[in-house]
């Protein structure tokens, strides 16, 4: 076992986007900081999902950081929805930039963290036998990183390759020539299933639920669109800030339900035209009113018959659930794929996978020759890559016991009976909800103040009350049954995990009132927190 020889005031698992800014901000505030990272490089959720056709819901001028006017000022994003290739390359590119890989142990994945009462700190282990100590740990582990695999029989019977789109291999896939079976049309199937189609000999897609998807309209940037928002990036992130979902973009106030029928489906028309998630804020109660929502699906299910020329084909495509109650896929030529000769979809609710064998994926009714396996599941959300380590707090308490039953904690940031621990974007924030990188930074930021505080007036622990922390997932969970979105099974709710407890994680209160709270926590010398001495 190696020993570091420091004891560091803090200590942060994870070198994705949350995890590079906090070491830069650390250092910024003379604080001493190591980062720990399971991968071989940076960029945590880009770093691991490299499946062809992996690119970002959130337009490039606005998925990128804000803490640095030269840096948002001198990077040129060349699509107005930038692929993973760029964005990886970005990370890298901040990394560098801000001499941050000397504070980063790469291949260190953490087994376990406990705090000492007595001493007041932390101590990591890493599965290498590795340790580090240090007064502080924040946990910048993301959102999606713990990868869902399915349970489904036969994995190691299989001949060929199966891979999952959040562990792509870093050398790629050649699909040329080869017949390919996916599993699973979420945001990473509707992604990769084009440009596999595209490259294989035959593609056979398994579809449990169908999803809405829109259509980005991707295309290369326009330099001049860049400089305009350059000018003004200021305005554009204030702008961002005071939305629900920090987003910028034009979201109506307006009822679905105000307007005729023609002017309203001239809206959804030119919104689906513009492309992207913002398609959604065509009207202020899609998803308050069934009725209002009613209006939208119609609108989607009426362009999935018009795209997908064979119509059983399109009525299987079509989602009968709430839109915008599971994230919103953003794609490119996802529903015109199914027009291709060498792609056919399976319906697993009438024939269920019974399990994977030598040649491929078996189901109730037939036997689906595959070469190579892709598994498009998604991730164990919000709570799997936590409860993937030992985390322990006071007195030895495990926060996986503590979560049994569903998450709970104060702000997201932060849970009774961890002392100094911080999560970044945790259950009970906006995250998921939000543009990430916005809200990653309010965390970074809020987080570093908060430790700043503490060690300026030799300030030992800092702990959530367990008051605070249950008054704060009260809130939560009010606020995640206003409307219509947490009436969607989903992995926002742990619906996508056998076992996991269904409670609504993200918070949806909004981020403008989020940011407004953890302010107001902050002024009021940490309202809600115990420290000591
Ligand atoms: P996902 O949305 O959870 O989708 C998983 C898919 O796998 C669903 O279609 C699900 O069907 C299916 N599935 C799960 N278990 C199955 C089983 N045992 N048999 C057959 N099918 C099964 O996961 P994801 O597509 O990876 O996306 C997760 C989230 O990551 C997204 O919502 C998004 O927030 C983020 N993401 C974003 C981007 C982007 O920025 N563009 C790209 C990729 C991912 P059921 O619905 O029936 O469970």
């Amino acid at each position: 076992m190696k020993k570091s020889d420091t004891e560091y005031d803090v200590a942060i698992v994870g070198a994705g986007f949350a995890g590079l800014y906090l070491l830069h901000r650390c250092r910024q505030l003379g604080l001493t900081a190591r980062v720990w990272e399971k991968a071989t490089g940076v960029g945590g959720v880009w770093f691991w999902n490299r499946y062809p056709g992996a690119r970002c819901d959130v337009e490039s001028m606005q998925y990128c950081y804000q803490f640095d006017t030269d840096l948002q000022q001198q990077w040129n994003w060349s699509e107005r929805y930038s692929a993973q290739p760029e964005i990886l390359q970005y990370a890298q590119h901040v990394a560098k930039r801000f001499d941050l890989l000397n504070g980063i142990d790469f291949e260190h994945q953490v087994e376990n963290a406990s705090f000492d009462s007595e001493k007041a700190h932390w101590t990591l282990s890493a599965t290498n036998g590795n340790t580090l100590s240090a007064r502080y740990c924040v946990m910048a582990t993301g959102c999606l990183s713990q990868p869902n695999w399915p349970a489904i029989e036969g994995y190691d019977d299989f001949n060929g390759p199966v891979h999952h789109t959040a562990l792509w291999p870093h050398e790629g896939v050649d699909f040329h020539n080869k017949s390919v079976a996916v599993i699973g049309t979420g945001s990473s199937g509707i992604q990769s299933i084009p440009h596999i189609a595209a490259d294989a000999k035959a593609l056979t897609v398994f579809q449990r639920t169908p999803n809405y998807s829109v259509p980005a309209q991707n295309a290369p940037l326009d330099p001049k669109l860049a400089d305009t928002i350059k000018a003004n990036y200021a305005q554009l992130r204030q702008s961002a800030s005071e939305k629900h979902n920090a987003i910028d973009g034009h979201y109506s106030t307006q009822s679905a339900l105000s307007v005729s029928d023609e002017e309203r489906w001239a809206e959804y028309e030119r919104r689906w035209n513009h492309g992207g998630l913002t398609f959604l804020g065509a009207y202020g109660d899609l998803l308050r009113k069934q009725e209002s929502n009613d209006t939208m699906v119609e609108f989607v299910h009426a362009k999935i018959n018009s795209i997908v020329k064979d119509k059983q084909v399109a009525q299987l495509l079509m989602p009968r659930n709430i839109i915008g109650g599971k994230r919103m896929c953003v794609d490119t030529n996802y529903y015109a794929t199914y027009n291709r000769d060498n792609v056919q979809l399976i319906d697993l609710n009438s024939q269920p996978i019974t399990r994977l064998n030598t040649t491929g994926v078996q189901t109730t009714q037939s036997q689906f020759d595959a070469d190579i396996i892709v598994i498009a599941t998604g991730f164990d959300a919000m709570t799997g890559a936590l409860n993937q380590m030992d985390i322990r707090g006071r007195s030895g308490t495990a926060l996986s016991a503590k979560w049994q039953d569903g998450p709970s904690s104060y702000l997201g940031l932060a849970m009774h009976d961890f002392p100094n621990l911080f999560t970044v974007t945790g259950p009970g924030s906006p995250s998921v909800l939000t543009n990430m990188m916005p809200s990653l930074e309010h965390h970074v930021e809020w987080i570093t103040d908060c430790i700043f505080h503490m060690q300026e007036r030799n300030l030992a622990t800092i702990e959530a009350t367990a008051s605070a922390e249950q008054a704060w997932w009260q809130h939560v969970q009010e606020v995640a049954n206003v409307g219509l979105k947490s009436a969607t099974k989903s992995w926002y709710s742990g619906a996508n995990i056998k076992g996991k407890a269904n409670v609504f994680m993200p918070y949806n209160g909004g981020f403008p009132q989020y940011c407004k709270k953890c302010h107001d926590v902050a002024t009021n010398n940490y309202d809600g927190f115990l420290k000591s001495k």
